[in-house]
């Protein structure tokens, strides 16, 4: 199967040159040129596999220039209890008659980006070889906080690459910082920006469709690569755990084959909740899907109105790796639902970097309403659901799991559809302890406590395990403490690779 971009319809190539490449020399994503399905007897089939077996089917599927025991090496070294502590990877939690909570944050850095990131590099690595590009790769990263610690953990010290992460100075949480500023590893170097994500991500973006520097990057032996959610590699993972899901309830016996699930996600980059589009396509019985924003929601008007407007306040919410304004991964949506009209695309992407705007043709307007409902919860709103959650079900969740229980409750409200839903659940609530617990038992609970004792307090409290990675976190040096500016970042990976 090969691979197109969206933006020029005479780019087509393997699964392997799109991982490498990440993003393509035209600016657009790498989409493959069909869409293996699955019916229901595949699925029925997957029923009593374990997560990796169940990986294994669907990775193979795209990355058909892949020998069997190449995809095999990738999702074995990827998914371990070692790193996720469970043997499931991604289990499901039944809230209710509607409602199936599906973790994504077991892996070593507590976010659903492990999910992902676990298996880019050997995914990668073994890209590399395939294409026999004989070079070391350097990995480029803007992250609002999850992608960055996530893609040093996945690649520090695997041979043959480097890493750089960019993260917006103000604008990820006290204890992501400590993650990512505390990394070991001899490939790895670690950067503040003085801006937002935005700024973070559009200085990486630069970065890569620098020609010149490329060339020069070459000669020194070096290429380019992106570990952010536009890379193919890491889209293709995620949409595994959809099919694990539904599996998962077939075998609790929650479902029957057949039965249409909603998958709610809460969205940044739009990556997630595209891997379900995905997994929709390839023949898995979804309804809706429930595309759940903060308080920065471009998505909710988009999909309400057909019009994308990044011009707005930009708020900082205790959800940060949603706070996002422009979402990278809708520029696949938009691509597979103009039937590949590159030019279409084109032009909307330019008028969003030239105006910040763009309005989508009805065809693919009416495709989006289709199969998307679009909602947003404010902070407050969040607490309140973290509050509600814990009371009535005695589970906690975090700020990005509780945007989308809240907007999967105004769904509900809002359309009477109880159809039994699978809610994304993209980190441990550990991850984002001190708003967790102000949300549970108010400000005056976390006040001069510092990010232990607030682990602890959570812990105890609700008995919570702590998870290994942040638990060992206390007692680790700080290694990085760079702030640059937008217009230094070049410079900084100048200076590391060097
Ligand atoms: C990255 C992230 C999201 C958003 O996912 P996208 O694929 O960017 O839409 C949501 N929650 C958490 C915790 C994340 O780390």
């Amino acid at each position: 199967m090969k691979y197109n971009s969206t933006r020029d319809a005479g780019v087509s190539v393997t699964s392997a040159e799109a991982i490498v490449k990440g993003l393509s020399g035209d600016g657009g994503l790498f989409v493959p040129e069909s869409i293996p399905v699955y019916t229901l007897s595949d699925i029925s089939e997957m029923t009593n596999m374990s997560y990796n077996e169940r990986a294994k089917k669907i990775l193979s599927g795209f990355l058909s220039d892949f020998k069997a025991a190449e995809v095999e090496n990738c999702v074995d070294r990827a998914y371990t209890k070692e790193k996720f502590e469970t043997n499931s990877i991604a289990p499901v939690y039944k809230l209710d008659q509607s409602r199936y909570i599906l973790e994504l944050w077991h892996g070593p850095t507590c976010a659903f980006k492990d999910m992902a990131l676990q298996i880019l590099p050997h995914l990668l690595t073994t890209s590399v070889k395939k294409t026999g590009l004989n070079k070391e790769i350097v990995i480029l990263v803007a992250t609002s906080g999850d992608t960055g610690k996530a893609a040093l953990e996945g690649f520090r010290d695997v041979e043959g690459t480097k890493i750089v992460v960019f993260f917006p100075d103000h604008g990820v949480s006290s204890i992501q910082r400590l993650q990512m500023c505390t990394q070991e590893g001899g490939n790895v170097f670690v950067s503040a920006v003085n801006g937002n994500f935005d700024d973070a991500q559009t200085g990486v973006k630069q970065i890569f469709t620098d020609q010149g520097y490329e060339q020069e990057l070459s000669a020194r032996g070096k290429a380019l690569s992106s570990a952010n959610s536009i890379n193919w590699g890491r889209l293709v993972p995620q949409i595994v755990y959809y099919f694990s899901a539904y599996c998962d309830m077939l075998k609790a016996e929650e479902i029957t084959i057949g039965d249409e699930v909603n998958i709610c996600v809460p969205t940044g980059n739009f990556g997630n909740i595209l891997a379900a589009y995905f997994a929709k396509n390839m023949g898995l019985p979804v309804g809706k899907l429930i595309c759940a924003s903060n308080a920065n929601n471009v998505l909710t008007d988009f999909i309400k109105t057909g019009t994308y407007d990044r011009n707005r306040e930009f708020f900082t919410t205790i959800s940060p790796s949603m706070d996002i304004l422009i979402s990278s991964n809708l520029e696949r949506l938009l691509y597979l639902l103009a039937d590949k009209n590159t030019d279409e695309i084109k032009a909307y992407m330019s008028e969003l970097s030239a105006t910040g705007k763009y309005t989508v043709s009805d065809k693919i307007f009416e495709a989006v309403k289709e199969n998307f409902y679009a909602g947003c919860a404010d902070d407050d709103k969040c607490r309140e659901t973290i509050k509600n959650t814990e009371n009535s079900f005695g589970y906690v969740i975090d700020p990005h799991t509780a945007v989308a229980v809240a907007v999967h409750e105004q769904y509900m409200a809002e359309t009477g559809d109880d159809t039994k839903t699978i809610i994304a659940s993209t980190a441990s609530p550990f991850k984002f302890n001190s708003d967790v617990l102000e949300a549970l038992l108010g400000r005056e609970a976390i006040e001069d406590k510092d990010e232990f004792e607030l682990l602890r307090l959570l812990s105890e409290r609700y008995d919570l395990h702590v998870p290994r990675s942040l638990g060992e976190l206390e007692d680790k040096d700080v290694r990085f403490e760079t702030v640059c500016d937008k217009s230094m970042m070049k410079g900084v990976v100048n200076e590391f690779l060097s």
